[in-house]
């Protein structure tokens, strides 16, 4: 079964916490075993799992990436995105988590993030729970 979940950002750089939705999916999909594979259709976001507690590691992380990949460094793609290009690469477009007991196996302060690199935009993140055999 594959759904999607629509993202909308409101900055050019922004991480979004979506790990609620995913888990209404996963909940609704009565799957208590299996995987949940996320992937993100575009080509300057990313898909990232962090911390959620603190809003200081999002940000954190926006702003080492903006600092790693400068929006005005000498790229060569005519279209001014490309460092969110080479920041949606870095991050990686997709994460695999595992489903136990109905629910997304994540760690006490882990959060699954959109990460836009090149809002503000409507996004769609590809949500794919496949139940254990
Ligand atoms: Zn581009």
């Amino acid at each position: 079964m594959l759904q999607y979940i629509q993202v909308s950002s409101r900055s050019r750089n922004e991480l979004i916490d979506i790990t609620d939705r995913v888990e209404d999916l996963v909940r609704k999909s009565g799957v208590s075993s299996g995987i949940c594979h996320l992937f993100s259709l575009h080509t300057t976001s990313g898909i990232t799992i962090n911390e959620g507690a603190d809003p200081d590691v999002r940000r954190d992380i926006s702003r080492f990436l903006a600092t790693l990949v400068p929006v005005d460094a000498p790229f060569a793609h005519g279209e001014g995105n490309s460092d969110s290009h080479v920041k949606s690469s870095l991050v990686g477009v997709s994460e695999t988590l595992l489903i136990d007991g109905g629910r997304l196996l994540l760690g006490t302060w882990q959060a699954v993030y959109f990460c836009e690199f090149d809002g503000p935009r409507t996004r769609k993140v590809a949500v794919k729970i496949v139940a254990d055999r």
